[in-house]
């Protein structure tokens, strides 16, 4: 996957509710690939909180996958 906004390789792959991904990522990007750093970006620009919106975290990528879940998050 090729992140639309910046155009990096993104093996991390994320879940969000359509509300939050609609109120954080511009129209133009909503049917795209947004890494997470991207989508970070866009969440600070509009400070919108979203740290207790993402629970797990994958990582594909080409020798091993992972699947991370959320120890800690918190807003900064
Ligand atoms: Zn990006």
């Amino acid at each position: 996957m090729t992140c639309a906004v910046c155009g990096c390789i993104d093996k991390f792959d994320y879940h969000i509710s359509d509300s939050v991904w609609e109120k954080v990522v511009p129209t133009r990007y909503r049917k795209r690939v947004v890494c997470l750093a991207c989508f970070d970006e866009f969440a600070f620009e509009k400070e919108i909180n979203y740290s207790d919106s993402i629970d797990v975290l994958y990582f594909a990528g080409e020798q091993a996958i992972f699947k991370f879940r959320t120890v800690s998050a918190e807003d900064v």
